[in-house]
Formats: C-alpha cells, sequence, structure tokens
C-alpha cells in the first residue's frame, strides 16, 4: 500500500524474489511526497543508529540492481558542522569510511576554496563526500517500478483497510474491490495512521511541514558569465548544514540553487502544492544566505510545500507486526526517506519473505 519511493523499493526487491506483487496508489507512482523530494543522497546519517542511508548511496551509484535508475548527479556532498561540534565532524568520517565510501575532513578554509560560492563561519569543519550528490526522484521512483517488472500497479485506487481473520492478514478492501493476500506492506506515508487502525495498530504518525524554495543568483555585476541571466558559478555540491538544518543543492537546470530549511512546523495539512508563501521563502532566505550569500538577493522562480510522515522518536522504521501476523510498516521518515529507500525497501522485503516463509 503505497507507490512512494519505499513502496517501490520494497516491491522492487519482492519482484526480484519472484513473488506476486500488486502495488496500490490512490495517485500514480511517487505522487506523494517522493514527488516533491530534493534527492538529496550521501552515506552520513548521524541521527540514524544503522547505516541504511549509505546502502542507499551504494545502490544508487550502481543505479539500482540493473543499472537502469538514472545516474547519481555526483556533485560532490558536503556535511557542515559548527566550531563546537569538530569531535563529530570527525566521528562522521570515520563513520562513512567505515561502510565503504570515501570521506574527507575539511576546515572552513578549505571549503571556500573547493566552492567559491560557500562561506562557512571560520572554525566551521565540513564532512565532504565526493560520491554523494542528488538524483531526481521521480525518475528514480518510475525507474524502480521498472525494474520490479512483474508488479501490477493500481494506480488512480483507495486502500480503504486491511482486512484480517483469527489476527492474520488477509486482504486489502480498496475502491476497486478486495485483494487477497497474506502480507500486507504499508507505505502510505502519513495516511497509513488510518490504515494501521483499521487492522487494531497504532501507528502515531504526525505530518511536519517540509519544503524548499528555487533560487536564481543574480549574475555578477548585473549580468551573467554571458553578459546577463541567473548565474550559479563554480563547483556546488549538496550541501547540509548540521548548525541550522538548512540544505541546498543546484537546482537541476544548474541556473538556480534549491534550499530548505526545516520547519518546526507540525500537523500540516498532507497535501503536496507548487510554490512557496512570502513567508517561507523569507525564513528559507535568512538562514541560507549566511552559508551561500548569494542567495540574499537571488529571486525566487519555483518551490514546493509538502509535509513527510513523522514518527515519535523521529526515526523511520520498518515493522514486522505480531498482530495482525503478515502485516509489515514502512513509515516516519522525517525530511529523509529517499537517500535510504533502497536499504529500507531491501529490509522491508526481508521481513514480508519472512512473514510468508
Ligand atoms: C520537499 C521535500 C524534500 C525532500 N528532500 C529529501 C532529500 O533531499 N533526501 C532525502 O533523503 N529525503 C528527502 N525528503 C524526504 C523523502 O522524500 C520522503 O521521506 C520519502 O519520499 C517518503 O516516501 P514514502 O514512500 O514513505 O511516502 P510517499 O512518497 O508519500 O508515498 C506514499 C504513497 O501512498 C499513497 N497513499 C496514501 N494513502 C493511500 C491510500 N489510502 N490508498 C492508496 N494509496 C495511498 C500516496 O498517494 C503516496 O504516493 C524530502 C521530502 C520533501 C517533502
Amino acid at each position: 500500500m503505497g507507490g512512494g519511493i519505499i513502496g517501490l523499493a520494497t516491491a522492487e526487491r519482492l519482484s526480484a524474489h519472484g513473488l506476486s506483487v500488486v502495488v496500490i496508489d490512490e495517485r500514480g507512482p511517487a505522487g506523494g511526497v517522493t514527488g516533491a523530494s530534493g534527492g538529496l543522497v550521501r552515506a552520513l546519517d548521524l541521527s540514524a543508529a544503522h547505516s541504511w542511508a549509505a546502502e542507499g548511496l551504494d545502490r544508487y551509484l550502481r543505479r539500482g540492481h540493473h543499472g537502469r535508475w538514472p545516474a547519481v548527479r555526483e556533485t560532490g556532498g558536503l556535511t557542515l558542522f559548527g566550531a563546537d561540534d569538530s569531535a563529530r565532524a570527525a566521528e562522521g568520517v570515520e563513520r562513512v569510511r567505515a561502510t565503504g565510501h570515501t570521506a574527507e575532513l575539511l576546515d572552513a578554509r578549505q571549503i571556500a576554496r573547493a566552492f567559491p560560492g560557500l562561506t562557512p563561519p571560520e572554525g566551521f569543519t565540513g564532512v565532504y563526500e565526493p560520491r554523494a550528490g542528488w538524483l531526481p526522484a521521480r525518475e528514480t521512483a518510475e525507474a524502480m517500478l521498472r525494474d520490479a517488472g512483474s508488479v501490477t500497479f493500481l494506480g488512480g485506487v483507495r486502500a480503504l483497510e486491511i482486512v484480517t481473520a483469527r489476527a492474520r492478514v488477509t486482504g486489502v478492501r480498496t475502491t476497486a474491490g478486495l485483494l487477497t493476500t497474506p502480507a500486507v506492506l504499508l507505505a502510505a506515508g502519513v495516511h497509513s495512521t488510518e490504515l494501521a487502525r483499521t487492522a487494531g495498530v497504532e501507528l502515531p504518525l504526525r505530518t511536519r511541514s517540509v519544503s524548499f524554495c528555487v533560487f536564481a543568483p543574480r549574475g555578477r555585476e548585473g549580468g551573467g558569465p554571458e553578459g546577463g541571466g541567473p548565474d550559479v558559478p563554480g563547483p556546488l555540491p549538496t550541501v547540509l548544514d548540521t548548525t541550522t538544518g538548512g540544505w541546498l543543492r543546484r537546482w537541476d537546470d544548474g541556473t538556480a540553487v534549491l534550499a530548505g530549511v526545516p520547519s518546526p512546523v507540525l500537523d500540516v495539512l498532507p497535501t503536496v502544492t507548487r510554490g512557496v508563501s512570502a513567508a517561507e521563502e523569507e525564513r528559507v532566505r535568512a538562514v541560507a544566505r549566511h552559508r551561500y550569500p548569494r542567495l540574499a538577493d537571488a529571486a525566487l522562480v519555483d518551490g514546493v510545500t509538502a509535509h513527510d510522515a513523522l514518527a515519535p522518536g523521529d526515526v523511520g522504521t520498518v515493522t514486522a507486526w505480531p498482530d495482525p501476523y503478515g502485516l509489515v510498516t514502512a513509515t516516519g521518515w522525517n525530511g529523509g526517506g529517499f537517500k535510504q529507500a533502497p536499504a529500507s525497501g531491501r529490509y522491508a522485503a526481508e521481513l514480508v519473505r519472512e512473514v510468508l516463509a
């Protein structure tokens, strides 16, 4: 249930093991949060106990299991740490290296020299991962679905209820009728809460606002390198600033910069819309300009107002429920589900296969 990046990564793995899989999505593939994702991928994820981000990056760099997913835009990825946090940066380098990926520690001067647009304050350090970057999220999800050749995708079909008998999953009631199945993977984002409840499972997810702005920096001295137009000069890695949570990357067509700053606002409507409010634009600009000053007077050219599902404890989890037996949930990704989807999907598929065995 759910044809976002998590459901599709799981479906692809299940079909690779020869299982008969039906994906139900009330919209279409990547029609929810995934379609709005910034698609940043890197190995470093200090918030997680496991190394799913590193496993995810590895799989993305291999372009999936058959070499057919879109290629990672290997701009490099920089995770910034404040002056009082250099020990965590050093630990981050070690953690990345322990997963087999490359990482190096850069000081503020090295960062400014390598990436002239960035201005980390003196004392800041960065964990630089040369093979990190970003992917077009929707195209990647669609490529996963293509790889899952035998999967039936029921787009435009709404799941209404998980049907159980004697504490076991027996099916899913949908707007297209009843599907009989001994196992259900519930990956419907924040809507998983109401669907889990139909099987007597409490999955207390909330929505957290997650948005980004697309800024087109003005050309130098009123004109770009060719005498006009937007201008994002020089190399620009994906950036995650752990002191503010702010993140940015070059926009898909190279002429602009996508920037987001985590919002504390919870319980927003679970919708995805194009554009951002003036207040959001100012909130993001006020933070992002301190690391990338060209954003101070850049024109807002695009943006997304969306959300992600937030679980208690802030950590996304994959769980096989004992009651009803046959239910596996994969939810609560809190703005970071894309980078680890190949790993969480791999794990969710393992749990589903155990249930069936
Ligand atoms: C603006 C933004 C930027 C982001 N940037 C990054 C990033 O750079 N890197 C990163 O790692 N993560 C990022 N994320 C987070 C990441 O995109 C999400 O964690 C991830 O896409 C969640 O995937 P999902 O499959 O759980 O949810 P979704 O993609 O929302 O999939 C759930 C699906 O379930 C379907 N559904 C719901 N209810 C029903 C029902 N009753 N019946 C049928 N179908 C149903 C929906 O239509 C939807 O398609 C970002 C998120 C946002 C919003």
